[in-house]
C-alpha cells in the first residue's frame, strides 16, 4: 500500500545499530520500505540485524550516504523530527499533520522524515534543511523518545493516514497544483545563487550574516515554491548579475 508511496525514513548519524534494526521494524510493520541511513556509526552489524527480525530486506535495501543534503537532494518535502524547540521558531507540525502532509505529496514526490542522533537530535543546520518539523507531543518531565520509538510513533501516524485515505479517498488533505514542486536540489542551487547575489550587491556580509540565510530558508520553506517559480527567481537573479557586469563596464 504504502510502499507505492514515495517515503524515505532518513537517520542521521545514528550510533547504536539496535535502533536502526528497531526502525527498520517499526518501518515494515507500517508498510513503509525504503531506509537511507546518512553516516551511521556502524553499519551494517549483526546487532541491527538481530532488532530487524524479519524486516531484514528493509536494511538490506537501505540507502547509505555520507551527508544530509545528499539524502534528500531528490525530495520535495521534508520533515525534521525534533524533541525540543529551537532558537530560530520553524513551522511545527502534530504528528497527524505530518502524516497527512507526507501521504498526500508522496503520491507524487518523494518526501523525508528526518530522525536526529540519539545524543543530541539534528543540528540546527540539519533542522534547517527540513521544511516543518514535528514534535510528538511527550511528557514535559522527559520528551525525549528512544530513537526507534519516535519512528515507531511517527510511522504509525503514516500508517493511520494511509488507512484513512484508503477507505475514504479524499478525507486526507488533498493539494492540486499544476506546476511540480521544486526539489530540495533545485532550492538549495537557488540559495547558493541568491546569496552570491546578495553578497555583490552588498545586501549580505558573510562575515557578519545575522540568521539572513536561515531567514530566508523558512521564508522560502514556508511557501512551498515549484519548479516553476524557482525558475523565474534564478532567471531574475541571473538578469541582475548581468546588469551589475554591464553597468561595471
Ligand atoms: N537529546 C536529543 C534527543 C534525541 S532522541 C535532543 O534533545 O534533541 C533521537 C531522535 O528521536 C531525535 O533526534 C528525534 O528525531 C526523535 N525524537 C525523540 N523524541 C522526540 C519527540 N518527542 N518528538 C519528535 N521526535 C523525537
Amino acid at each position: 500500500m504504502s510502499n507505492q508511496l514515495h517515503i524515505k525514513i532518513v537517520l542521521v548519524n545514528t550510533s547504536h545499530p539496535g535502533n536502526i534494526g528497531a526502525t527498520a521494524r517499526a518501518m515494515k510493520n507500517m508498510g513503509l520500505s525504503r531506509l537511507t541511513l546518512v553516516n551511521p556509526v556502524e553499519f551494517p552489524s549483526g546487532v541491527s540485524v538481530g532488532r530487524a527480525a524479519s524486516a531484514l530486506n528493509v536494511l538490506e535495501q537501505a540507502e547509505v550516504v555520507g551527508t544530509l543534503s545528499e539524502a534528500i537532494a531528490d525530495c520535495t518535502l521534508v520533515i525534521g523530527s525534533s524533541a525540543r524547540s529551537r532558537s530560530l521558531p520553524w513551522p511545527m507540525l502534530t504528528p497527524e499533520q505530518s502524516a497527512s502532509k507526507i501521504v498526500t505529496e508522496s503520491k507524487n514526490a518523494q518526501v523525508a522524515l528526518i530522525f536526529g542522533r540519539e545524543d543530541s537530535g539534528l543540528n540546527n543546520e540539519e533542522l534547517q534543511l527540513c521544511h516543518y518539523h514535528v514534535q510528538i507531543p511527550a511528557s514535559d518531565q522527559y520528551s525525549s523518545l528512544n530513537l526507534a520509538a519516535a519512528a515507531m510513533v511517527l510511522c504509525y501516524e503514516i500508517r493511520k493516514a494511509v488507512l484513512r485515505d484508503n477507505e475514504e479517498p479524499g478525507r486526507v488533505e488533498r493539494d492540486y497544483w499544476d506546476q511540480e514542486k521544486a526539489s530540495v536540489r533545485q532550492v538549495e542551487y537557488f540559495y547558493e545563487h541568491l546569496e552570491r547575489v546578495l553578497v555583490e550587491i552588498e545586501f549580505h556580509d558573510r562575515d557578519n550574516p545575522r540568521q539572513l540565510m536561515q531567514r530566508i530558508r523558512r521564508l522560502f520553506g514556508r511557501v512551498r515554491i515549484d519548479s516553476m517559480e524557482m525558475n523565474i527567481l534564478r532567471g531574475i537573479l541571473t538578469n541582475i548579475e548581468q546588469k551589475i557586469r554591464s553597468l561595471r563596464g
